[in-house]
C-alpha cells in the first residue's frame, strides 16, 4: 500500500512537471507491476516524445522477473569513473543514443538510489583508456529511474556492440553487458545474451532505447 501511495505521488509530480514543460505526460499504468511492455516508442502523440516522458513511462517488468544475467567485466574497466549520466560529449564518434529505464527487484519494485556504472567503446569501437570518455556512474532517482545519454557503441575485434555496466544495490554489485537488437555479430559473440538486449527505437533522434535492470535483492 505504501508503495502504491508513493507511486501515485510520483505520478502526480511527474504530470505537474510535464505540464510546466508544456508537454503531454504519459500516464503510468495503475499498477507498479506492468504486465505489458510500454516504452517511450508508444507515445500517443509525436509531441510527447520528450525527455519528460522517460521518467513517466511505465516499468517494463512482469513479476516474478528473471534477474539480469551477469557477464564478464572485460579488460577495459577503469576504476573511479566520474559521476556522470551524460557520457556523450562533443566530438565523440557514434550515433547518439538515449537509454532510459528502471532498476527493479525481481518483484518489479523500483529501486531508488541504485548505482549504475556504465563504460563502453565509441562508435568506432575504441575505448578511452587514458581518460574517462564514455565512462560514468549515476544513481536511480526516487522512482528507480535512470537516463543515460551516450552513443551506440561500435564493433571491435571479437565483440558485437555492447555497453558494459555494474549495478550496485544494497552494497552488492552485479556486472554485465547490454546488447543491441539486429546486430549480425550478436550470435557469433560468446559473451552475448539475448536476455540483455535493449529495446531500441531507431526512428527517433537521438535513437532511444530502454532496458529494465532486474536485480535479485532477496
Ligand atoms: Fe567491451
Amino acid at each position: 500500500m505504501m508503495f502504491r501511495m508513493r507511486l501515485a505521488a510520483a505520478t502526480v509530480l511527474a504530470v505537474l512537471i510535464a505540464g510546466c514543460a508544456g508537454t503531454t505526460a504519459v500516464t503510468p499504468s495503475a499498477s507498479p507491476v506492468a504486465t505489458s511492455t510500454v516504452t517511450a516508442t508508444t507515445a500517443p502523440t509525436a509531441s510527447s516524445a520528450t525527455a519528460t516522458q522517460a521518467t513517466t513511462a511505465a516499468i517494463s517488468c512482469t513479476a516474478p522477473a528473471q534477474p539480469l544475467v551477469e557477464l564478464t567485466e572485460g579488460p577495459y574497466y577503469k576504476a573511479n569513473p566520474p559521476q556522470n549520466a551524460t557520457l556523450r560529449t562533443a566530438g565523440v564518434a557514434g550515433t547518439p543514443l538515449t537509454l532510459t529505464g528502471y532498476v527493479v527487484s525481481t518483484s518489479c519494485q523500483p529501486i531508488a538510489g541504485a548505482k549504475l556504472d556504465f563504460w563502453q567503446a565509441d562508435g568506432n569501437g575504441n575505448y578511452d583508456n587514458s581518460g574517462y570518455t564514455l565512462r560514468g556512474w549515476q544513481l536511480t532517482d526516487a522512482n528507480g529511474a535512470y537516463r543515460l545519454e551516450t552513443v551506440i557503441p561500435g564493433l571491435y575485434p571479437g565483440r558485437t556492440e555492447h555497453i558494459h555496466f555494474k549495478v550496485t544495490v544494497n552494497g552488492k554489485t552485479y556486472t554485465s553487458q547490454l546488447f543491441f537488437p539486429g546486430v549480425s555479430q550478436n550470435e557469433g559473440d560468446s559473451i552475448y545474451s539475448s536476455r540483455m538486449l535493449v529495446t531500441l527505437n531507431t526512428s527517433t533522434s537521438p535513437v532511444t532505447g530502454t532496458f529494465t535492470f532486474v536485480v535479485n535483492t532477496a
